[in-house]
């Protein structure tokens, strides 16, 4: 009976080595792929992780620019630049119609029938 190993491409998506299965935990063809592939998924988890704290914080920004009680429409910050999905939490009021606040740190938007108001914690 011939003992044949079976192969198994290497992880590391930059790398097509085939190498034989000696372990079925190993799955980088070498110590080196293993590096460069974990080196590559921290810096695209960094570079995402940088790109929606930035919308965040522009977000914060533009809400700092105004007063507190100011309320947009959904229109107008679309213009200003501002994106409702990036917040850093938000809260559902449900006394009064399950309204959302979506919080950029200590300022929010609140959802209301004719638009969003800015407040503060
Ligand atoms: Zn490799």
């Amino acid at each position: 009976m011939g003992l044949k190993f079976k192969e198994r491409m290497c992880a590391y998506a930059l790398c097509d080595e085939v190498f034989p299965v000696t372990n079925e935990r190993k799955i980088f063809c070498s110590d080196r792929c293993r590096g460069r592939h974990h080196a590559l998924m921290n810096d695209e988890e960094t570079e995402m992780i940088r790109l929606e704290n930035n919308q965040i914080i522009a977000n914060y920004r533009i809400l700092k620019a105004f007063r507190v009680g100011k309320v947009f429409r959904r229109s107008e910050l679309r213009l200003l630049g501002y994106e409702l999905a990036y917040c850093s939490r938000y809260t559902v009021d449900r006394t009064v119609g399950n309204a959302v606040t979506y919080w950029c740190y200590d300022l929010g938007l609140k959802s209301m029938e004719l638009g969003f108001e800015i407040v503060s914690v």
